[in-house]
């Protein structure tokens, strides 16, 4: 820290992405990403846009957003395109949170969540997750502040189902819910068509994890145009050309390669579903997971010496300092051959210390 910083930032904790060590080649079991690269079809896409990038991109999106509005078939006035999602969460702690209203999220969740009240200088209230790491809905009834949800849940995976959103929504009338559907596509329900029912929900999405687009830095919210009106406003007094040419041109080409990306999450779900028996079978204890990476732990070895046995074999998984779940780590979902040195790895370590 330079002596120059403001003193408002004196305690800020930056968010502290998945680590990516270049000493030697490893197994990226780590950040979640897509285990298959973007369909052949979207270099060609990226291409033709890298010609034209002495102009400014559009800043309202339009041919994206039109795309990605006749996808979910809702109107274009109903989305906001963010680069990454996190960029649009964080326009709603801006737009959403203050003084008088707290962000309230999960004591075990996202781990940006904190970082953007911090940020933003807004308080915020964790609930903590039920023993068995579900979201208990009563819990956030009349929450007094904006609630921030993944549903999917990270790390735990776990997922609320649309009713029980519902309950929370309806429960909420003067608060905003974001629903942050960054894993939706592994399995679990969205709540995208509640958005004209609920003038107070936002569900905030992403093209990084479902459509292998994390380096292309996508993301989008979809909301009640006014909703979307004030995002806009946060969005357009930071940088209204948040997305770039070839990220927007990116985003338009997984939206026509559709099958393709969905064929890889259905792939990824009897994946992950394979390797979470195998890793049963070897004595760890899981989550239901819907997202694409299982939260597991082993009665015999801790969190971190499993995260650090790993690394020395040339396997990142992400392990949390955090207290309440220091056993356990969040291993990515990858490709059959890579889980499958997962678990030998796994079963010789575990050999090795019986
Ligand atoms: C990965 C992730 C995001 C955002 O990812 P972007 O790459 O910024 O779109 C948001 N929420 C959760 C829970 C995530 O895991």
């Amino acid at each position: 820290m330079s002596r120059f910083l403001s003193i408002k930032y004196a305690d800020l904790e930056p968010y502290v992405p998945g680590e990516q060590p270049q000493d030697q080649p490893y197994i990226k079991l780590n950040t979640n990403e897509n285990a298959f690269p973007p369909h052949p079809s979207l270099s060609d896409a990226v291409a033709a846009e890298a010609g034209k990038l002495q102009l400014y991109s559009d800043p309202e999106s339009r041919a994206l957003r039109q795309t990605l509005a006749d996808y979910h078939q809702v109107s274009p006035e109903e989305l906001i395109m963010s680069n990454g999602s996190d960029e649009v969460l964080n326009f709603a702690f801006m737009a959403f949170c203050d003084a008088h209203t707290p962000a309230v999220f999960p004591d075990v969740t996202y781990g940006f969540y904190p970082v953007f009240a911090r940020i933003n200088q807004v308080p915020f209230r964790e609930l903590p997750l039920r023993e068995d790491w579900a979201v208990e809905p009563r819990d956030y009834f009349h929450a007094a502040g904006t609630i921030f949800l993944a549903n999917p849940n990270a790390p735990t995976g776990i997922a609320l189902t649309r009713a029980q959103v519902e309950e929370i929504l309806q429960m909420n009338p003067y608060n905003v819910v974001v629903v942050d559907e960054a894993y939706v596509n592994f399995g679990a329900k969205s709540c995208v068509p509640l958005i004209r029912e609920y003038d107070n929900l936002l569900v905030t999405r992403t093209f990084s994890k479902y459509a292998s687009l994390a380096g292309g830095r996508l993301g989008y919210g979809a909301a009640c145009p006014e909703l979307i009106a004030d995002l806009n406003a946060m969005r357009n007094s930071i940088n209204p050309y948040n997305v770039n040419r070839m990220t927007a041109a990116a985003g338009i080409s997984c939206l026509k390669d559709d099958a393709y990306y969905q064929r890889n999450c259905r792939q990824i779900q009897n994946i992950r579903s394979w390797t979470a028996g195998a890793l049963k079978e070897l004595g760890f204890t899981l989550t239901d997971s819907l997202g694409n990476f299982l939260f597991v732990r082993h009665p015999r070895i801790g969190g971190e010496e499993l995260y650090v046995e790993l690394k020395k074999r040339g396997i990142l998984i992400r392990h949390f300092r955090q207290e309440r779940i220091q056993d356990y780590n969040r291993i990515s979902i990858g490709t059959r051959a890579q889980m499958e040195k997962l678990v030998n790895t796994l079963k010789k370590l575990l050999e090795e210390r019986a």
